[in-house]
């Protein structure tokens, strides 16, 4: 068991834009007690930590926050992979397959002989293969192992319907689901803003609302990364947000709806692949995963987008090898 009572403590492990984006909205939420930071640049996390601690004496609870070593990882509730080669201008996330395997399986190992017994949230790109590879590499279970998925995706799209329709996002369920990349898709049959079905509320609107409008917000879902890498090299906030939000989840055992990328075993009628659908998160990890009830169309398209991670996955060189 690895509940620590009153302790709430999360390792970062690689403090670029993501990781440091993430530190910033972890000592804005007054969620954790102790946070420590890992990389390999270790003159760069020291001057991280003294510049968050600088930020301590206005934020709303008080906490530990250092440059550590990957033997801080023992007693730390969750630790968190962010490190490694974001996308370039033009690059999809798959191309960053050969750049960021030997780097997780090297990370998850350092995790994993710190004696660390808590959770693994990776966010390292291509997220799913990368989540799929630490939790080969860990032998943890899979409930204790998972990515953020389309959590991002999916907030970026509760974002824009939220404008869309004139309603605070937060009352928007709709999901992003699949690969996080390019083959991600909206399952629209299932997408409420609070009881209605949002296609209904399209096609009863009276020309107020538009069905085209709906793939056309899909669309600025899908591309949304390459357009702002574009603009400012990286995205940062956004996924900082997000970790931020699984890891209050995951703290205060919310039994929240995120979706995560995890281990399908049957669900959907796939098995083998680790894929972002919704879950349930708690103290525990992924308590459960939830069934949507797809569409044959969707199915189809969750179908390609599952056979397109496995066959990225085979193409990772020699992991069981690794540990
Ligand atoms: P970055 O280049 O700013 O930072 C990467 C950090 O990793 C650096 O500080 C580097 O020193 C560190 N690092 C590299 N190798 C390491 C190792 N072996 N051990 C420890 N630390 C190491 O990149 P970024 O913009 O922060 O992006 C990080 C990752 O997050 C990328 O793979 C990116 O694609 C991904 N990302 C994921 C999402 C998502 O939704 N899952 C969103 C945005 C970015």
């Amino acid at each position: 068991m690895y509940y620590s009572g009153d302790k709430r403590k999360i390792a970062i492990i690689g403090c670029g834009s993501v990781g440091m984006s993430f530190a910033f909205a972890l000592l804005n939420s007054g969620s954790v007690n102790e946070l420590v930071l890992i990389d390999k640049d270790r003159k760069k996390i020291v001057g991280e930590a003294m510049d968050l601690n600088h930020g301590l004496p206005f934020a709303s609870d008080n906490m530990t926050i250092y440059a550590g070593e990957y033997s801080d990882c023992i007693d730390a509730d969750i630790a968190v992979i962010c490190a490694g080669a974001a996308q370039a201008p033009g690059e999809t996330r798959i191309d960053l397959l050969k750049k960021n395997t030997g780097l997780v399986i090297e990370i998850t190992n350092n995790i994993v002989d710190s004696g660390f017994s808590g959770i693994i949230v990776v966010a390292t790109n291509p997220v799913d293969i990368m989540t799929r590879t630490a939790a080969e590499v860990s032998g943890f279970p899979y409930h204790r192992v998972f990515g953020t998925g389309t959590a991002l995706d999916t907030s970026r799209l509760r974002f824009l319907l939220g404008r869309y329709f004139c309603i605070d996002p937060r009352n928007v369920h709709a999901y992003v689901i699949g690969e996080h990349g390019d083959s991600e898709f909206v399952p629209w049959s299932q997408a409420y803003i609070a009881t209605k079905r949002i296609t209904e509320m399209c096609t009863r609107s009276d020309g107020r609302y538009f069905l085209e409008d709906l793939r056309l917000l899909e669309h600025d879902v899908s591309t949304a990364a390459y357009k702002m890498i574009e603009a400012k090299s990286n995205t940062c906030y956004g996924i900082a947000m997000t970790l931020s939000r699984i890891a209050k989840a995951i703290l205060n055992d919310e039994n929240s709806v995120l979706t995560l990328s995890v281990m399908l075993e049957g669900e959907y009628g796939e098995e083998d692949v680790y894929v972002g659908i919704p879950c349930v998160l708690n103290r525990c990890g992924v308590q459960s995963k939830i069934r949507l009830e797809l569409t044959p169309q969707e199915h189809r398209k969750f179908k390609t987008s599952c056979d397109f991670l496995k066959e990225s996955f085979l193409a990772v060189d020699g992991i069981g090898s690794h540990r």
